[in-house]
């Protein structure tokens, strides 16, 4: 069906991507926890999988996208240990922990949309799935992979590690990581610190706190990833993605979790995003350099110079590998900001009806036309060789260069047939909208300007009736500052202009 690699991060290698079953694509992808609002490193990793959900899609997958919530089971700390990270987020905001759970939940989506990416086909919640948590730790322990303990329930990774590979994932050694946790962590009723929780018993402080036979408590966060992913998608699924820092222990603990269960590991392609740097930092709350998107919107950040559309932000994200760390600056953001322009002007001008006249080929392709097909070929040969955008877009570049010398009149209309005219503007359009989801933000901005823009002129308005024209003179010489000019109509409405 398609000639897609992708690196494997359990094999360490690209290899050829081969459906379990064709045409039919399952991708689970690691959601948010939702305790607080998403960061734009956060941003970078969904519309990475946003781009990888679209192009498997373009070419011709059925996918089950699956992507899940964490609204309960996330602790503090990676190991599992700490306080639930929507219960202390509802203490500090005087909520309770399912509003915490509905306004970050809501605000995800709404960023999320904002990016133009699409939702994925299920999203299943942890606290939704309980029973399948709690079929899914029986299942382990009587598999003889799991051992209760005190109310609590943990995975034993040294017994799985006779049969398995606990490891083979992160390369991270067993020894070795028991050695790291033993100074640690002192506890201890798990038979070996590197166990991990499944259930752990709640102390009654606890407000999220669910039924199970082993006495009142949560589950581990590992948990509802292998659950939902086997309810959904099945034992052996496609492709299991999320951001480079799940790789360990989370995405280790899944792997485990499934193989004890099921004996299949789930997924056999792993894809990690890599993480996005701030000048040269690593975004991150505790720096202080982590910024939301609608700071980026705003502009209202002390490290960004002006406001940057999503499409700017993710056009920056496109123009680098999934895989690769991105850092993001000033000067990136502005080269993105143009390059978006570029792209999107050549798309809007090659789909002027003025290039689509009927032209037929003659016998041999122009050198122009055989350059121009080179390029629509090879933006789905960078595609598939393990979704590389940044050379795609590369590709992109070529073709709007073509486009402007044919507005320039530098190549003639005549040069290219009607079919290399409709495939400049397919290939165009196709990566542009359908594959990267890009979208020209002006509509979108402009109207809500000129909502801000009525405000200034009904205060400006009422001023005048009141005889204040120190204020409406302020008004309309400050926007003349700024090089917006009212214009008074005939009607008595106000109209405006840049
Ligand atoms: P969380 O809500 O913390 O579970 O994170 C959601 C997703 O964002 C996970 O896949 C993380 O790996 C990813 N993520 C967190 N920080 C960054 C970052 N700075 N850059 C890219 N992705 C990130
Ligand atoms: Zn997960």
């Amino acid at each position: 069906m398609s000639s897609l690699h992708i690196y494997n991060s359990l094999t360490r290698q690209k290899e050829k991507f081969e459906p379990v079953n064709p045409p039919h694509v399952g991708l689970y992808v690691c959601g948010p926890t939702v305790y607080s609002d998403a960061h734009i490193g956060n941003v970078r990793t969904f519309s990475s999988f946003d781009m990888i959900y679209r192009y498997l899609r373009y070419s011709g997958y059925k996918v089950r996208y699956v992507r899940n919530i964490t609204d309960a089971g996330h602790l503090t700390n990676e190991r599992g240990e700490g306080v639930n990270r929507m219960e202390s987020q509802a203490k500090l905001e005087s909520l309770e922990p399912m509003e915490i759970v509905q306004k970050y939940t809501v605000g995800f989506h709404h960023v999320m949309e904002l990016f133009n990416t699409f939702p994925p086909t299920i999203e299943p919640t942890a606290t939704g799935h309980l029973i399948e948590q709690i079929e899914l730790i029986e299942n382990l322990i009587e598999n003889g992979f799991a051992y209760e303990v005190g109310g609590s329930v943990y995975f034993d990774v040294k017994k799985y590690n006779e049969t398995y590979n606990y490891g083979a994932l992160s390369g991270r050694n067993i020894d070795e990581l028991i050695a790291g946790y033993r100074d640690l962590d002192g506890q201890d009723e798990k038979r070996n610190s590197i166990d991990f929780a499944l259930w752990k018993k709640a102390s009654p402080e606890h407000i999220m706190q669910w039924r199970s036979p082993w006495g009142m408590g949560f589950p581990g966060w590992h948990l509802e990833c292998s659950a939902m992913s086997t309810k959904y998608l099945g034992h052996e699924f496609d492709i299991h993605g999320g951001g480079m820092d799940l790789k360990f222990p989370h995405h280790e603990c899944e792997i485990a979790q499934n193989n004890g269960s099921t004996g299949h590991g789930g997924a056999k392609y792993w894809l990690h995003t890599n993480m996005l740097n701030f000048n040269g930092q690593k975004m991150s709350k505790s720096l202080g350099n982590s910024i939301l998107p609608m700071q980026f919107i705003t502009g209202d950040h002390p490290l960004l110079d002006k406001a940057y559309s999503p499409m700017t932000v993710k056009f920056l994200f496109l123009q680098s590998h999934y895989s690769s760390e991105l850092d993001i600056n000033i000067k990136g953001l502005q080269d993105a900001e143009k390059g978006l322009k570029r792209l999107m002007d050549a798309l809007k001008e090659i789909s002027n009806p003025k290039y689509h006249i009927a032209n037929v080929a003659t016998t041999a392709l122009t050198e122009i036309e055989e350059q121009l097909s080179r390029l629509c070929g090879e933006c789905k040969t960078n595609m598939d060789d393990d979704f590389n955008t940044a050379k795609t877009i590369a590709c992109l570049f070529e073709l709007s260069t073509i486009v402007n010398s044919l507005k320039a009149g530098i190549i003639k209309p005549e040069q290219l047939s009607s079919d290399s005219i409709s495939m400049l503007q397919k290939t165009l359009n196709d990566y542009l909208t359908d594959v990267f989801g890009l979208q020209e933000d002006n509509e979108n901005n402009n109207a809500k300007l000129d909502e801000v823009m009525q405000v200034l002129i009904n205060i400006r308005k009422e001023a005048k009736v009141k005889k204040d024209f120190a204020t409406s003179d302020k008004i309309r010489n400050e926007l003349l500052e700024k090089g917006v000019q009212l214009k008074d109509e005939k009607d008595g409405s106000v109209s405006w202009s840049i």
